[in-house]
């Protein structure tokens, strides 16, 4: 099993330790931040995984591209895709509801 670990500066003083396990075609993925500790979602391992290196604070940046090349294939990476998918949708409905606003304001004058 590889491992790979990063420190990631979060909200807290001390940076979170976020580290990443190739475990055959899986990927097991731990931060130490309060969410990944209760196994809830994490942007500091999903930020990782998107091949995105901001709040990496550790001296290993280009390994984010290792850890990027392990999803291929993996359940994680169809999971990461839904949600992707599912923000962009999210995006998309916020920017509509604005719209939808703006004329009823609009409506309302005169
Ligand atoms: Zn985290």
């Amino acid at each position: 099993m590889e491992d790979i670990c990063f420190l990631v500066q979060g909200s807290a003083e001390e940076p979170y330790k976020v580290t990443f396990k190739k475990n055959g075609s899986n990927i097991l993925a731990y931060c130490t931040c309060p969410a990944g500790m209760h196994g809830q979602h994490c942007k500091h391992r999903f930020r990782i995984l998107d091949g995105r290196d901001d709040g990496i604070v550790s001296d290993n940046k280009d390994e984010v591209m290792i850890v990027k090349s392990w999803l291929r294939g993996t359940d994680v990476e169809a999971a990461l895709h839904e949600v992707v998918e599912k923000e962009r949708v999210l995006e998309k409905v916020k920017q509509d509801l604005s719209a939808a606003k703006k004329k009823l304001a609009r409506t309302m004058k005169e």
